[in-house]
């Protein structure tokens, strides 16, 4: 988080205060591991920590939201709260309810 200024500009600043205040809310901590980017494609401003069930991101249009991405197909799924987004990834372990379906 050295170059914050250098990654983060203009209103993506206020995009990245939003997933912290979301992760704030969800009773969750940032810490010296914890990474935070904008991804090109989408635009979106994200943050995760590999301690948590998933990444929190802030889209163009000021959407916070949760993101589980399934580590085995790549999936991603979008949650508007971490509780049930935590409860979704210990549900599927590793997987998501897609994968489930093709194992089942
Ligand atoms: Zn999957």
């Amino acid at each position: 988080m050295t170059d914050l200024f250098e990654n983060f500009q203009g209103a993506d600043i206020d995009r990245l205060t939003d997933c912290l205040q979301a992760i704030r809310k969800a009773g969750l901590k940032v810490d010296r591991h914890t990474m935070a980017g904008v991804n090109q494609n989408s635009g979106n401003v994200w943050v995760w920590s590999e301690d948590w069930a998933g990444a929190v991101a802030c889209s163009i249009g000021f959407d916070v939201f949760w993101v589980y991405s399934c580590p085995e197909c790549g999936e991603e799924w979008e949650f508007e709260e971490y509780a049930t987004m935590e409860q979704y990834a210990s549900q599927f372990e590793g997987q998501c309810g897609q994968c489930e379906e093709v194992t089942a």
